[in-house]
């Protein structure tokens, strides 16, 4: 009995030293590419755009351009 619990642990560690590092691989991919920066879209015409380079706007809102935004 004892000896199907250890076969049992033993398949679990090396199934877990197996998945972790692949884990740990899945986890490292770039995070903070440029193209991954939060979207937003203009409350005018839609467009989408990097919420670094929109113009905040009333209300939470976001503009594309300072024509959009006044206008
Ligand atoms: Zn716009």
């Amino acid at each position: 009995m004892l000896k199907y619990l250890l076969i049992c642990i033993l398949a679990l560690i090396v199934w877990w030293a197996w998945r972790a590092p692949r884990r740990r691989e899945r986890a490292v991919p770039p995070r903070n590419v440029e193209g991954d920066e939060n979207m937003v879209a203009c409350a005018r015409c839609g467009v989408y755009l990097p919420a670094s380079e929109a113009l905040p706007g009333p209300r939470g809102t976001y503009f594309c351009s300072s024509q959009h935004r006044e206008g």
